[in-house]
C-alpha cells in the first residue's frame, strides 16, 4: 500500500510515551504517523465495562480485547478457557497466565526449562514474569493505578553511592535535569497532588531540592482514605533500619475537580478500569495529539521489521502487518518511511520487534543491538503482599485504590545491603491479597475456612485469626447473621504491599521464541527471569518483620499466609511446578508483580554497556529513538509512568531538535 502523506516521524505504540511524543511533536507543526497493533480506541468504554462486567475474573486485562477468557475453550485442562495465544493477532501476558506458565497454548511467553534439579531455596531458578500489559490503542495505561510519584535523586547513583546496580548516565545531574519535565508531565497527566503533603518526605532524602521553587501539582490531592487514617494515627514515631516511617498522601493521574473530565467518585475500580474516566489514561493525550491536525493513527498495525540502510545504517522505513478483528485474518502488509523513528511500544514488545528486525547486513542479531543488550535486564518491582484486620471497623473501598504509602523506606544506608521498597496502603481490603469478597462469603456460606477467618489459628503475630469466638469452626451462615459476620470482617480489611526494587540482571532476559508465533506469525516473547540476588531477597525477609511490626502498632490482627513451599522438578507434568514461590532462610515467599517493566533497552554512557544514550537515540541509527520504561538502567524505588512521561517530552525535545538541524541542512 502506498504511503499518502511525508511524515517527520513514524512513532510505533499509542500508549503515553508513543501519544506524549506525538502530541509535542504535532503542537510544533511536525507531520507524525502512530502505528498501533491494536483496536481503535472506542469512542466512549461503555463496550469494555460490558466485557469487564461479564468477565468471570476480574483481571487487570478483563475488559479489553483480546478477550482473557473465552468460555468455548473451557476444557478440564484448561478451565479458565485462556485463548490460544497462536491464534491472537496482538496477543500479551495477562495475570490469568502465571498459573499456565508453561502451557504454549494458554501462555504468550515462552519460558526457559528449569535447570536441573534445583532445592526450593535456589537462586538458579525461573519464575514466570508476574507483571502484564495492553496491546490496544492508548496502551497499558487503560488499567493503571495512577500512582505518580518521582524519583528521588540517589536512585541515580545505586552503584557510586551504594555499590549495586548501575547509575544512570550523569548521576544525580540526570535527576536535575528532569525536575523540569517531571513538571511538565504532572501537568500533562493533570496530577493530584500537594506539595506541602510531601516536602518533608523529599527534603528527608538527602535533603535535596524535588520540586521546582514556584511549582505545585495541577489538582489539589484527593482526600486520603479512612484506611489511611488508621495508618497516619498509628504508625508514628515508629523507626526501621534507622529511618523514621509515616504516611504520606499519593500524588495520583485522576481528577479530585471537574476538569477536562469528571472528578474522581471514589468506587476503587481503577484496576482494571475507570468507568467515568477520572483516572488519566494515555488516550487523553492521544486525542491532543490528534486535535493538532498533525497527527494521524492507523490501528490494528502492527510493526513486524525495521529496515536499516546497507550504507548509512540509518532506519530507511518500519514494515507493518494489518489484520481483521472479526476473522483474525491478515489483510495485508506495507511499509511507512519518514525521517525519524521512535518505538515506544513498551519494554516486552520494543525488545522484541528490534530482535525480530534482523535480516540487516550490518545488524545481524537486530536492530539497535550492537552491544547485545537488547531485552536483557528485564525488571519489575517484586511485590510482597501482607494483610490484616483492623482493630476497628476502616470502610475501606471508599475512594481509588490507594492514596497513601510509606515512603521513607525509599532510601537510607541499608540500601548497600538489601532492596529498598515503598510500601503502598491498599484500600481494596482483601481483594488483591486473598480475592475477597469471594472468599470469605463462600467460607460463611460453605462452611470452609480459606480466608482463615471461620476456624480456630493463629497468625504470624500468635494471635487467634477466628474472627467470631462465639462460632463454631467452619460455621455455615445465612440471613442477617451471614451479613453481620460479613459485614464485621469487610469493614476491617486492610492491606500492605511492598513494591521491592530489583536490580538490573543481564541472564532476566526477552528474547524470541524458537518455536512459537501468533496469529500472524510473528514469533512471542521467550522469557527468562530469576531472583539471583540475596540483595533484593533481604528486601522480603525485611517487607515480612515490618509488616507484622506495623500491623501490631495498630493493633490489627494480621493475617499474611505463608506461601507454598516452591516445587521445581516435577518431570512427568508441568501442572505443579511452581510460577512465583520461592524460598529464603527457610521461610517460603509468593512475589506478585506490580506491572513496572523495566529495563530492557537501557540507556547508557557508551555504546557497549547500552542501546540508547542519553538522549534516548539509539548508539548504532541516530535517527531511531527508544521510548518507555525499557530504557531504565535501573527500575528504583517508585512506579514508573511519571517518569516515562518526563522523559518522553524530553525524547520529544530532542527528536525536533535533531528535526530542525536536519531541515535547516536541507534548505
Ligand atoms: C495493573 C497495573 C497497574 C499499574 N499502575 C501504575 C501506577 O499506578 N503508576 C505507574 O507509574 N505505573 C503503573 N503501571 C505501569 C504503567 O501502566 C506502564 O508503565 C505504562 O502504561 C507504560 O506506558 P508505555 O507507553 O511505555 O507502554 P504501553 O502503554 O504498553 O503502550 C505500548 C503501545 O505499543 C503498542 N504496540 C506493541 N507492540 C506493537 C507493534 N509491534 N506494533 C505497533 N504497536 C505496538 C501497544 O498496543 C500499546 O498501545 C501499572 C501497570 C499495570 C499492569
Ligand atoms: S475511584 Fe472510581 S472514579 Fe475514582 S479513579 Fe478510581 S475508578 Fe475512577
Amino acid at each position: 500500500m502506498a504511503q499518502e502523506k511525508n511524515y517527520d516521524v513514524v512513532i510505533v505504540g499509542s500508549g503515553i510515551a508513543g501519544a506524549i511524543i506525538a502530541y509535542n511533536l504535532g503542537k510544533q507543526g511536525k507531520k507524525v504517523l502512530i502505528l498501533e497493533a491494536g483496536p481503535k480506541v472506542p469512542a466512549d468504554r461503555s463496550n469494555y465495562m460490558k466485557t469487564f462486567f461479564k468477565a468471570n475474573a476480574k483481571t487487570p486485562e478483563s475488559p479489553y480485547p483480546p478477550s482473557t477468557q473465552d468460555p468455548n475453550s473451557s476444557t478440564a485442562d484448561n478451565p479458565l478457557g485462556l485463548p490460544d495465544p497462536g491464534k491472537e493477532n496482538t496477543p500479551r501476558y495477562t495475570v490469568l497466565q502465571i498459573d499456565s506458565w508453561r502451557k504454549p497454548k494458554q501462555c504468550y511467553f515462552d519460558y526457559q526449562d528449569q535447570p536441573g534439579v534445583l532445592s526450593p531455596d535456589s537462586p538458579d531458578a525461573n519464575f514466570a514474569f508476574a507483571s502484564s500489559y495492553e496491546r490496544i490503542g492508548g496502551g497499558t495505561t487503560w488499567h493503571w493505578l495512577g500512582t505518580s510519584l518521582r524519583f528521588i535523586p540517589n536512585d541515580f547513583v545505586m552503584k557510586s553511592k551504594y555499590g549495586v546496580g548501575v547509575d544512570w548516565p550523569g548521576g544525580k545531574a540526570f535527576y536535575d535535569k528532569l525536575v523540569p519535565y517531571y513538571e511538565k508531565a504532572t501537568d500533562e497527566i493533570g496530577v493530584a497532588g500537594s506539595k506541602q503533603q510531601l516536602d518533608k518526605l523529599y527534603s528527608g532524602f538527602d535533603g535535596q531540592q524535588t520540586f521546582g521553587a514556584d511549582y505545585d501539582y495541577p489538582m489539589p490531592a484527593i482526600d486520603e482514605s479512612l484506611v489511611d487514617n488508621d495508618f497516619t494515627t498509628h504508625v508514628k514515631n515508629m523507626t526501621i533500619d534507622n529511618t523514621e516511617i509515616y504516611t504520606t498522601p499519593t500524588p495520583q493521574g485522576r481528577n479530585s475537580r471537574p476538569g477536562e473530565r469528571r472528578q474522581c467518585a471514589g468506587n476503587t475500580n481503577c484496576i482494571p478500569i475507570c468507568p467515568i474516566q477520572a483516572k488519566y489514561d494515555a488516550t487523553v493525550t492521544l486525542a491532543r495529539a490528534l486535535q493538532t491536525g498533525n497527527v494521524d493513527v492507523l490501528y490494528q498495525h502492527v510493526a513486524s521489521n525495521i529496515q536499516v540502510d546497507v550504507d548509512t545504517d540509518q532506519i530507511s522505513g518500519i514494515d507493518y502487518i494489518t489484520y481483521d478483528t472479526q476473522t483474525g485474518d491478515s489483510t495485508g502488509n506495507g511499509t511507512v518511511t519518514a525521517t525519524k523513528y521512535v518505538i515506544a511500544a513498551h519494554a516486552i514488545e520494543t525488545p522484541k520487534l528490534l530482535l525480530m528486525s534482523k535480516n540487516n547486513v550490518n545488524f545481524p542479531n537486530g536492530v539497535a543491538n550492537s552491544s547485545d543488550q537488547v531485552g536483557r535486564n528485564l525488571m519489575d518491582h517484586i511485590m510482597y503482599l501482607s494483610w490484616a484486620l483492623a482493630k476497628n471497623p476502616v470502610y475501606p473501598f471508599r475512594g481509588p485504590l490507594s492514596t497513601s504509602g510509606i515512603e521513607t523506606l525509599r532510601d537510607g544506608a541499608f540500601r548497600a545491603d538489601r532492596s529498598a521498597y515503598r510500601i503502598e496502603i491498599g484500600n481494596e481490603g482483601w481483594q488483591w491479597a486473598a480475592n475477597d469478597p469471594f472468599t470469605t462469603l463462600a467460607d460463611f456460606v460453605f462452611g470452609q475456612n480459606n480466608s482463615q477467618t471461620n476456624a480456630a489459628g493463629t497468625g504470624p503475630q500468635g494471635k487467634s485469626l477466628k474472627f467470631n469466638p462465639d462460632l463454631p469452626d467452619n460455621a455455615q451462615l445465612f440471613g442477617d447473621a451471614l451479613t453481620q459476620n460479613l459485614n464485621g470482617i469487610f469493614t476491617r480489611q486492610i492491606r500492605l504491599g511492598y513494591l521491592i526494587e530489583q536490580l538490573p540482571n543481564p541472564k532476566n532476559r526477552v528474547e524470541l521464541s524458537d518455536t512459537l508465533t501468533d496469529n500472524l506469525g510473528l514469533p512471542r516473547p521467550k522469557v527468562t527471569y530469576k531472583i539471583e540476588e540475596d540483595y533484593v531477597r533481604n528486601a522480603f525477609t525485611s517487607a515480612k518483620e515490618v509488616s507484622t511490626q506495623i500491623y501490631d502498632a495498630l493493633g490489627a490482627t494480621e493475617y499474611t499466609k505463608p506461601a507454598d513451599k516452591p516445587v521445581f522438578n516435577v518431570t512427568d507434568t508441568d501442572k505443579e511446578l511452581t510460577s512465583t514461590n520461592f524460598q529464603y532462610k527457610g521461610e517460603n515467599y509468593k512475589f506478585y508483580g506490580a506491572g513496572h517493566i523495566v529495563g530492557t533497552y537501557r540507556m547508557g554512557t557508551t555504546k557497549e554497556n547500552s542501546v540508547v544514550n542519553e538522549r534516548q537515540q539509539t548508539w548504532d541509527h541516530s535517527n531511531l529513538y527508544l521510548v518507555g520504561s525499557g530504557i531504565f538502567p535501573t527500575i528504583t524505588t517508585a512506579n514508573p509512568t511519571l517518569t516515562i512521561a518526563a522523559l518522553a517530552i524530553n525524547a520529544a525535545d530532542n527528536i525536533l531538535e535533531d528535526l530542525n538541524k536536519t531541515d535547516s541542512s536541507i534548505t
